[in-house]
């Protein structure tokens, strides 16, 4: 007897290259086997025909510090009906105040780990209240006692690199916190709408595994220079530093991600940025729909699977046990259907893309739990 079958479901994990339509059985929290057909006994069965089995999708980049922050939504709520099992918050508080975020995210059933603002308070809302990032506040003992305590809650350390934060220190944060995560064996992610110098020397001072945020920003010096992706960021990129999008209301351009996937440029990672003001907004921004318009800007639906899951699984830093439907590991799965659908996207700037698919969420499990299931699985199909 298994605790849970999802059956005739097509079982998709382009980390693994598996794809095939067959049956998954989940036993004590984890994925147990996975066949063409299954007979064993069920407490519980899904039938999944018609619809995509696949790892549990990880939105690398929100803000879910709930009435911590100005921005902050419910982590639960705001993600797994989205198909969403595993997320990291981008730095809503910092070494003064993360364990109460730490307690929060306790309370939760969604896995979350947080990046760790070298502003000891946090991020903070917007260009009204920059948040200070001047290193001569660093104090490296409070980092080194957060990491040795909770190291492996703590994503990375996160900063913004715009001018209106960094002011005349222009890129000397972003080399003090690459020194600082250095000491600290972990990675930075970085902000860098509207930077104080070129995204070339932005993403120079980045290590392999180190986060560029926002990669499709249109603020300021952006990732292309005259209409090409320029040949830095294409050796930033090769020598390991990750992408991610990070998209957000205000962070995106449709025009210029179209011409940089026009060019080949991908991205490694894609996230919503999802908060309390973005979050049930009518121009929709969960991570399904970030998916989708990536699908109308021309990237395969196991493209946009490969980049929250697997990949996404790499920054999240558990590159085996999670993103992936591998036997032995948590059942964290999202079942999702593809609907063909005509649909608009649009961007701040009033660019807009018509999309002919929409990926919706069906079923999320978070270790063989389901904590979201739509009505179309339970209808008569
Ligand atoms: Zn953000």
């Amino acid at each position: 007897m298994v605790d849970l079958l999802i059956k005739n479901g097509r079982i998709f994990d382009p980390g693994q290259k598996l794809d095939i339509v067959g049956d998954i059985a989940v036993y004590k929290g984890k994925i147990a086997e996975i066949a063409p057909v299954l007979t064993c006994d069920s407490r519980k069965t899904v039938d999944a025909k018609g619809f995509f089995v696949v790892p549990g999708l990880i939105d690398v980049h929100t803000h879910i510090n709930w009435k911590g922050n100005y921005i902050g939504m419910p982590a639960d709520l705001g993600l797994i009906p989205g198909g969403v099992t595993a997320t990291i918050d981008a730095g809503s508080t910092g070494v003064s105040n993360f364990r109460s975020l730490l307690r929060y995210l306790d309370t939760c059933e969604i896995k979350a780990k947080l990046m760790l603002h070298v502003s000891a308070g946090g991020q903070m809302m917007s260009k009204q209240y920059a948040e200070n990032i001047d290193p001569a506040a660093w104090d490296r003992d409070l980092f080194e006692r957060a990491f040795e305590d909770y190291g492996k809650r703590i994503a990375g350390l996160k900063l913004r690199v715009s001018t209106d934060v960094v002011g005349s220190l222009e890129l000397i944060p972003l080399k003090r916190a690459v020194e600082l995560a250095d000491h600290l064996h972990t990675r930075v992610f970085v902000h860098p709408t509207d930077p104080p110098k070129t995204m070339e020397e932005v993403v120079s001072v980045l290590r392999p595994g180190d986060v560029l945020c926002h990669m499709y920003h249109n603020e300021g010096h952006t990732i292309m220079e005259r209409g090409e992706v320029t040949e830095e960021i294409w050796k930033a990129k090769e020598r390991g530093v990750v992408f991610d999008v990070s998209q957000g209301r205000g962070n995106f351009s449709i025009r210029l991600a179209e011409k940089c996937i026009r060019q080949g440029f991908i991205p490694d990672t894609i996230s919503t940025d999802l908060n309390i003001e973005n979050w049930n907004a009518p121009w929709d921004f969960s991570l399904l729909m970030t998916m989708s318009k990536f699908m109308a800007l021309g990237m395969s639906f196991s493209d946009v699977i490969r980049c929250t899951t697997s990949n996404a699984a790499a920054v999240y830093g558990e590159p085996d046990g999670m993103g992936t439907l591998k036997t032995d590991t948590d059942a964290d799965i999202s079942i999702l259907s593809i609907e063909e659908k005509k649909i608009p996207f649009t961007d701040k700037y009033g660019d807009r893309i018509i999309g002919k698919q929409v990926i919706k969420p069906m079923v999320t499990i978070i270790k063989g739990n389901i904590f979201y299931c739509s009505c179309d699985v339970l209808a008569e199909r």
